[in-house]
């Protein structure tokens, strides 16, 4: 099956956020780094002082060389500490699988969205850009290797796709240290046999590139034909399972929010009893308009795969952390510790069994004629009102 694998880098970081706190910084020739007079490097250029071959790892005092009137600006990593989990946060949102490389990168797999990549980058890159003021560069290919080279390609601000089969033909022209594995040593020994570009790298023969880097340059060789398996490793466990809406527009209505509360818990229950899970943690997540989130969680007597328990231990927890006018962004719902429902034996009560065996007669229906088919009454009243979108 083809992949569809985005990258996104946040272009020159820390300067776009020292942009956002000082905007008297915006369009000058600035460096984000360590003083000169205490052997400090730059951590990030701004775009204007890259005019002047000013890069990230350079002696700050060199830099000043390059540019006297290079204005340094100190770091403040707490600040992009705070910028980077906002868009890290909302990038795990948008994508089922997300491996986050740095504190301005991350890869997501979007194989099983049906929405093409090149438009889930497009629609990211303008979210991430309209709620934090940050720009971003997008990858989109096949596969990590290709992606990640694409954003860096187009950056600043970029978004280069590279259709499946042009994996190759897109790498050839570049310079070989663009590819993962190719630092400055490896690229000197290519240099004495005339390979700069990715192209030339490509076709060299196996052999002679195995006399010279053992069995590490087939690798190099498959990188430079832009083959590259790997998954995006998402940092995310599977101890919890979670459900989460975004609203399309923020929701302020109590009504709306606890149905959808409701919803998700449905969603979550039918989820485990398939799974055969039960889980004795129930979180909720809320997200604000500012994007801020919080999360609140509750132990359950027992682990529960009972729709009714997780939705109320919910939104008891959600009428805790809400107060009444309060416009929420997005909400979830999540239930960890998980492990075998240990359901005991109730001698005196059969509600929950009836309550089984309805859940049980759902879930088959369900599965026959999709998630929609059936609902309890009192979540359908609400659901044309409500704008989720998944
Ligand atoms: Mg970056």
């Amino acid at each position: 099956m083809t992949r569809t694998i985005l990258h996104v880098d946040l272009d020159a970081f820390f300067c776009s956020v020292e942009e956002l706190e000082r905007p008297e910084l915006k369009g000058c020739a600035f460096a984000v780094g360590g003083k000169p007079d205490e052997r400090g490097v730059v951590s990030s250029a701004s775009y204007p002082a890259r005019c002047f071959s000013i890069k990230s790892a350079m002696p700050t005092a060199r830099a000043l060389r390059l540019y006297p009137d290079l204005i340094i600006v100190s770091p403040h990593h707490k600040i992009y500490s705070k910028y980077s989990r906002k868009v890290m946060a909302l990038l795990f949102d948008s994508a089922p699988l997300v491996e986050q490389l740095s504190i301005d990168e991350a890869f997501l797999d979007v194989s099983d969205d049906p929405l093409p990549g090149k438009e889930i980058a497009a629609s990211l890159q303008k979210t991430i850009k309209d709620h934090f003021g940050l720009p971003t560069s997008w990858g989109v290919a096949t596969n990590k290797l290709v992606a990640k080279i694409a954003s860096e390609v187009g950056k600043p601000e970029g978004l280069v796709v590279v259709p499946p089969g042009e994996e190759e033909r897109f790498l050839s022209p570049l310079p070989v240290q663009m590819l993962w594995g190719v630092g400055p040593k490896t690229c000197e020994q290519l240099d004495k046999f005339k390979i700069r570009s990715v192209g030339e790298l490509a076709i060299v023969s196996p052999e002679r590139l195995k006399l010279l880097f053992g069995e590490r340059g087939l690798d190099l060789i498959a990188k430079a034909k832009g083959v590259d398996r790997s998954a995006v490793a998402s940092v995310r466990e599977r101890r919890s399972i979670s459900s989460e809406r975004t609203f399309a527009a923020d929701v302020a209505e109590y009504r709306v929010l606890d149905r959808s509360l409701r919803r998700m818990s449905e969603e979550l229950g039918s989820r485990l009893r398939k799974e055969g899970l039960a889980g004795s943690t129930v979180r909720i997540k809320v997200r604000w308009p500012d994007f801020s989130t919080i999360t609140r969680q509750a132990r359950l007597q027992q682990p529960s795969d009972q729709d009714g328990e997780i939705y109320r231990a919910a939104s008891k927890l959600f009428r805790k952390a809400w107060h009444e006018g309060a416009a929420v962004r997005l909400l979830g719902v999540g239930v960890s510790n998980l492990g075998p429902p240990a359901r005991q034996l109730e001698l005196f009560s059969h509600s929950w069994e009836h309550d089984e065996n309805l859940l049980k007669a759902i879930d088959s229906i369900r599965k026959r004629y999709g998630p929609d088919a059936l609902r309890r009454a009192d979540s359908l009243r609400d659901a044309k009102r409500t704008s989720d979108s998944d």
